[in-house]
């Protein structure tokens, strides 16, 4: 019996699943309510936001390179890509190097959207003009998409995206722009593929580590709390550790060139897996040398990070350490310095904590933008956090 082709097909002949977190194609349930829409953010070659409209039991895709403007006088080109499972609306991640699409993809936005009148997308896109209004979290109100020229042999279907003039329109509210963040996990930052020059020799992780471990500068005087522009985070009693890695291999060093690789075998396989070709980590080791510590990114890809914002270069790490790996986890940022956010930081063997300031650029060790908080003594059942320079 041949098999029945399904609309998904071009979207299952683009992907390896053993390869890309994407969604494979499943069983549809029922559904029921308004249909659903959502924004992909896609940091791909070329950045481009990828609107998403549930109908025909798939999501209807336009692939929108300057994304979508609230000004009614602004056309947006809007390319018609292949149509995605129902699944994809839950996808954000990373599209591994050489996969289709490979880079960043956020959830942008998302809400539930109807037709005008409703019930009518799967015919409206056949006809060439889906009218609908949106409720989602940034985008509102009634937009069109207007099918301008029809798919040829090789291009796709070109179709401009506008917004229709109602109570949300602006001409001044540039949602791009004020509103990059992730409605999901509230991420910023993305990340494109990687330059293909990046790791094409062997590279020689120690190297790596050497040219961007400047020396270190003095610490700054302890705080009562965080100032506003500072955030916390928590580290422990170990020895400081710097990882270089490049291609699966990796240097493992103490901030004075010691070599730590060769005595903690099991933090250099844990950091091995980190989804990068090259990257240099400024992290610390437990005290029984079994797990590391992430706290900074200093290097990713062919990029060097350290005149980055410190939060843009956290959300970057947070991207690359493996997932469910206990024995390489992200240093945590407490919210405040109280002492339930103390007693979970202590959980994980950390014992002290430091105000960073959010938008410092990387310093090797404590620097003016660093302080040391002093945390309540003696309050509750656990030892308190212990002042003590960092590193
Ligand atoms: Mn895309």
């Amino acid at each position: 019996m041949k098999k029945k082709s399904s609309i998904l097909d071009a979207y299952k002949e683009k992907r390896d699943f053993q390869v890309t977190p994407e969604p494979p194609p499943g069983p549809v349930g029922p559904r029921r309510g308004p249909p659903r829409f959502m924004v992909h953010k896609h940091d791909a070659r070329r950045l481009h936001y990828d609107l998403r409209l549930e109908m025909d039991d798939a999501l209807a895709s336009w692939a929108i390179p300057k994304g979508p403007s609230y000004d009614p006088k602004v056309r947006r080109l809007a390319i018609q890509t292949e149509d995605h499972p129902l699944a994809y609306g839950e996808f954000e991640g990373r599209i591994p190097e050489g996969e289709y699409g490979a880079g960043d993809s956020l959830i942008w936005d998302r809400g539930v959207y109807e037709t005008v009148p409703p019930g009518q997308g799967s015919f409206m896109r056949k006809k060439g003009h889906v009218e609908f209004v949106l409720w989602g979290e940034k985008l509102k109100g009634r937009w069109h998409l207007v099918r301008t020229r029809a798919p040829g042999k090789t291009d796709k279907a070109q179709w401009i995206l506008f917004k229709a003039k109602d109570e949300h329109a602006s001409e001044i509210f540039d949602v791009v722009v004020e509103r990059p963040e992730s409605v999901k996990s509230g991420k910023r930052v993305t990340r494109g593929p990687i330059p293909a020059h990046v790791g094409a020799a062997p590279g020689d992780p120690v190297k790596m580590l050497i040219a961007v471990w400047p020396p270190l500068v003095p610490a700054g005087r302890p705080v009562k709390e965080a100032p506003p522009d500072f955030l916390l985070e928590a580290y422990g009693d170990g020895p400081r550790a710097l990882a270089g890695v490049s291609r699966g291999r990796v240097a493992l060093q103490s901030e004075k060139g010691r070599d730590l690789a060769a005595v903690n075998p099991v933090a250099v396989s844990a950091l091995a897996r980190l989804a990068v070709i090259e990257a240099a980590v400024d992290g610390e080791l437990s005290l029984d040398g079994t797990r590391f510590v992430a706290h900074d990114l200093l290097w990713l890809d062919g990029a060097d990070l350290r005149d980055r914002p410190l939060e843009e270069r956290r959300e970057l790490l947070a991207g690359i350490l493996p997932p469910r790996d206990r024995r390489v986890s992200l240093a945590p940022q407490p919210a405040d310095g109280s002492e339930r956010a103390l007693a979970a930081a202590r959980r994980q063997g950390l014992t002290r904590l430091m105000a960073k300031r959010r938008q410092s650029r990387y310093a090797s060790g404590p620097s003016r933008d660093w302080r040391p908080v002093e945390t309540p003594k003696g309050s509750g059942p656990s030892r308190p956090l212990r002042r003590k320079k960092p590193h």
